[in-house]
């Protein structure tokens, strides 16, 4: 099949995916041979279901984001049958629950992109409201890149009122109770990719979609028992599942939270949240910083020798459980 789009022709190469609105391609673009895949959306199926608008935001929202861990939107056109939406091509498909738990580090690796992307949205002030596995997609160089903007809203004002909005394993209290939303919703969303890629499966179950959701809202979280795990995870874990949105972490908390320090530091990743922090340190109590090297630094599988910050007005004050633990020499150049 021959797609025409504004100015160029694509041949559409193979199916990659079906959603409630739409089919997805791999097109290749017929002058330049470049490969996209091209979200389908019938005007007949819109039109049906009463969803232009939905249509129509979901491409504003997505055509107005620029980030590494979100798949691009290059162009989107329409004729009279459909809306055409042409997008990055992520060869490797989407994320799937893990068949065996993943370890420590594993998780790690995937959840700080996921977070990446999250933050690049709250910062804008974007709720994506459908993360999950078959929306995050993996790149040819194994980049992460969230996809599916048709559950996504542009904050005007909080909170948000409520739609019962993306997959219900996904959905924190707060939306199956009807109650008004905010952006703690992609919060517990993450919570709950967290904890299936930790231990294999979802934290709230039910046999049915009523008892699921009753379980979402009244069942006490289970935490499994693995021995591997670091408690500053399952801290992390605990906190994204709590059931009363004020109290669970924005983005912001979470990069602050001692285990994603911790694991941005270990793979010098640069983190812009505990930088400010730490400049913020520094200029309300007047420290000045010096680095001390070879300092040995222990995972719960790895012994790592690293640099770190500490506060040359008062060594023997620091306290290595607060705030910049270790730092690597990477991250000096960027403070
Ligand atoms: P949903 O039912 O989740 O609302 P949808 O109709 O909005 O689905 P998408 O989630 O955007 O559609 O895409 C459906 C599937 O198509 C994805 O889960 C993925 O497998 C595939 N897909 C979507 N975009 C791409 C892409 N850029 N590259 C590769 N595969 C893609
Ligand atoms: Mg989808």
């Amino acid at each position: 099949m021959i797609i025409s789009g504004p100015s160029q022709l694509y041949q559409s190469i193979k199916l990659l995916g079906s959603g409630s609105f739409g089919s997805v391609y791999l097109v290749k673009e017929l002058n330049t041979k470049q490969e996209y895949a091209c979200k389908i959306i019938s005007k007949l199926h819109i039109s049906k279901y009463d969803a232009l608008q939905l249509i129509q935001n979901e491409i504003r929202i997505h055509a107005s984001c620029n980030h590494q861990n979100i798949v691009k939107l290059y162009s989107y056109w329409e004729d009279c049958t459909n809306i055409y939406i042409l997008l990055e091509y992520c060869s490797k498909g989407h994320l799937v629950d893990p068949k065996t738990p993943f370890n420590d580090d594993d998780v790690f690796q995937v959840f700080h992109q996921i977070l990446s992307g999250v933050n690049y949205l709250h910062q804008n002030n974007i709720i994506h409201r459908d993360l999950k596995f078959e929306n995050i997609l993996i790149h040819e160089d194994g980049t992460l890149k969230l996809c599916d903007f048709g559950w996504a809203i542009k904050v005007e004002q909080l909170p948000v009122p409520n739609v019962m909005c993306g997959t219900t394993d996904y959905m924190p209290p707060e939306v199956v109770s009807k109650s008004p939303l905010d952006f703690k919703l992609d919060t517990w969303s993450l919570g709950v990719l967290l904890y299936v890629l930790l231990y294999g499966q979802f934290p709230f179950l039910g046999n049915n979609q009523e008892q699921l959701i009753r379980n979402i809202l009244f069942e006490q979280l289970i935490i499994p028992n693995r021995n591997d795990t670091n408690e500053d995870l399952i801290n992390l874990i605990q906190a994204l599942l709590i059931k009363n949105s004020q109290f669970r972490p924005s983005i912001e908390q979470i990069y602050l939270c001692k285990w994603m320090k911790f694991n941005m530091k270990l793979h010098n990743i640069f983190n812009h949240y505990e930088n400010e922090q730490l400049k913020l340190r520094v200029k309300q109590k007047n420290i000045t910083l010096k680095v001390v090297h070879n300092t040995q630094y222990y995972t719960p599988n790895k012994k790592m020798v690293c640099s770190h910050y500490i506060e040359s007005k008062n060594d023997l004050d620091h306290n290595p459980t607060q705030f910049g633990k270790t730092h690597n020499s990477q991250n000096q150049k960027k403070f």
